[in-house]
């Protein structure tokens, strides 16, 4: 295995050095955990687009890895009315456009796919479908086991949780014969009241270690790697934090505009969308202490604490903290795209935001002073997630005579894409008699040793739960934290009488509002 770590100039000459691993485990002993026990999956929602995009392909690909328990099974439920057979083609059209249908291997898989057609609301429809699974447990050997994976709109969590409930679906078995699981999408609310009611109501029936609440950006290789980067090397948790770190910079930006999901987007905007969820979950990462064992409640108990710190916003003074905009026309990779107001769906005066910029500051001895820019905002010059640690410059430059006073400072940057890298800025001597400094950065690519398949966040995800593994899920008190840190600044930008004047017009394929730049100054 060739492990080399590449050292770049950032005017773009390249060197290279070479790292020797001190141990090398064969990529297959880390693929999969371990294989769940006999289970089946009940989607409800299953002729939707969540289904078809991410759920099938995620098991089929686990499936290919040899990453499900045997036996398996997936009931799809909706309203629409589907044959058995019916619902596997439409399946097989999805990992066709997907891109990974093995015609071989479809054969064995679609064999464990039903189908049961439910009304959402009709107890009768789910006293059958509980028969329907019962006998399907008998058949198949699959021992009770059970996830219910809500895929459908937040709407119907409420009443769909409650009606499984009611029919008795939601009940384990006391000897530990038959556990079963419920997996709520995001958004999770809306705010902080309709996310402690929706709480409220998935508890009328389920318990805590039943609930998974689903927010796949976690189980993204490179997201979860910031842990093991942070806390498997000691070098760089001493200078992790006020003392030598200047600002954080958190980026999910993307090239796509709203496509079609305008409905959900126009109720959501950016700040629910993104912030309430993905962007939340990086700052924990990056700003947590490290947990006593890394195991799914230490870790959250340590999110939790940094979401505790979180300074609540100056709504008296939203423009010095907060900048929203909203995409106009523009041309991203040559083409020329629509403005938000003008896409499919869109009020023309809508007034919900695409970009966000904010200026977050954690009350703590590790973090007091630091800003923690997050930003995410759609049809942006490219597409990138991406953490910035910028360091402090240096406290004294004795080079001052000869170079002057500045001097750049270091800089670690967190890629997760689409470079999933970790790379570290700083300052050389320019080879030669003068004295020059040059800065060099040292890369390091996450897939640079490694060949072998990886698995995707669904992937990731769906395999968790049927391990009843948390580590990856929100906590409710996570969920809740979050909605109490941005349900006053929504209530304040979507209430204020100048609602129109905060939300500032940027061109597609640029870098969000100019304002925005001012910030970070
Ligand atoms: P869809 O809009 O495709 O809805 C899923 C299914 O729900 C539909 O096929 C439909 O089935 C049923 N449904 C839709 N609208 C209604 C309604 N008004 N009343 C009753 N039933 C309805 O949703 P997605 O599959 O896109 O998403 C499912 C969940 O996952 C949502 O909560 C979404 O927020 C979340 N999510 C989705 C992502 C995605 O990429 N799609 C990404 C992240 C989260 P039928 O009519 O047959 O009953």
């Amino acid at each position: 295995m060739n492990n080399k770590v590449e050292m770049r100039n950032t005017g773009d000459a390249t060197m290279a050095g070479t790292t020797t691993p001190d141990l090398e485990i064969p990529y297959e002993s880390c693929l999969i955990e371990g294989i769940p026990d006999p289970c089946m999956i009940v989607i409800v929602g299953a002729s939707g687009d969540l289904t078809a995009r991410k759920i099938i392909p995620a098991l089929f690909n686990l499936f290919l890895n040899d990453g499900l328990p045997d036996p398996f099974l997936v009931v799809g439920c909706a309203r629409t009315k589907m044959s058995n057979q019916e619902f596997r083609d439409k399946m097989k059209n999805a990992l066709l456009t997907a891109g990974i249908l093995d015609d071989q291997k479809w054969q064995d898989f679609s064999k464990s796919l039903y189908y049961q057609a439910i009304d959402y609301v009709e107890s009768p429809s789910f006293k059958a479908l509980a028969g329907s699974l019962r006998k399907l447990d008998i058949k198949n050997g699959t021992g009770g086991n059970r996830i219910f994976y809500l895929a459908i709109p937040p709407s119907l969590y409420k009443s769909t949780a409650h009606m499984l409930g009611e029919v008795g679906l939601s009940v384990e078995d006391e000897n530990g014969n038959g556990w079963v699981r419920i997996v709520v999408e995001k958004p999770f609310g809306r705010d902080l009241d309709s996310a402690i009611d929706l709480d409220r109501s998935l508890h009328e029936h389920f318990r805590e270690h039943q609930i998974f609440r689903i927010d796949h950006y976690l189980a993204k290789e490179t997201v979860q790697n910031i842990l093991m980067f942070r806390f498997a090397n000691a070098i760089f948790e001493p200078i992790w934090n006020r003392r030598y770190i200047d600002h954080v910079s958190i980026t999910a930006a993307e090239t796509l505009g709203v496509e079609h999901r305008a409905g959900y987007y126009e109720q959501a905007g950016v700040l629910r969308d993104m912030f309430q969820n993905h962007m939340m979950q990086l700052l924990a990462l990056t700003a947590m202490d490290p947990p006593s064992v890394f195991e799914a409640d230490r870790v959250r108990d340590e999110k939790v604490k940094v979401y505790r710190t979180m300074r609540p916003f100056p709504t008296d003074d939203l423009q010095g903290y907060l900048v929203l905009g909203q995409y106009g026309a523009g041309t991203i990779d040559g083409k020329k795209v629509p403005a938000y107001r003008d896409e499919p769906g869109i009020n023309p005066d809508s007034l919900t935001p695409t970009f966000a910029r904010m200026k977050v500051f954690l009350d703590n001895w590790r973090w007091q002073g630091v800003p923690f820019y997050l930003t995410s905002g759609k049809r942006l010059a490219k597409k990138i997630t991406e953490i910035i640690i910028q360091f402090k410059e240096v406290p004294h430059s004795m080079f001052r005579e000869i170079l002057g006073e500045h001097i750049t400072a270091n800089r670690l940057i967190m890629g997760i894409y689409p470079d999933e890298k970790i790379s570290l800025t700083f300052q050389t001597k320019n080879p030669g008699a003068r004295v020059c400094l040059r800065s060099v950065t040292m890369d390091f690519h996450y897939h640079q040793n490694y060949n072998g398949p990886i698995l995707d966040a669904y992937e990731k995800v769906l395999l968790d739960c049927m391990l009843g593994d948390h580590m990856l899920f929100w906590r409710q008190d996570g969920v809740e934290l979050c909605w109490s840190f941005l349900t006053p600044i929504l209530k304040e930008c979507e209430t204020c009488g100048d609602r129109a004047k905060l939300l500032l017009p940027y061109k597609s394929g640029t870098s969000g509002p100019e304002v925005a730049k001012n910030m970070m100054k």
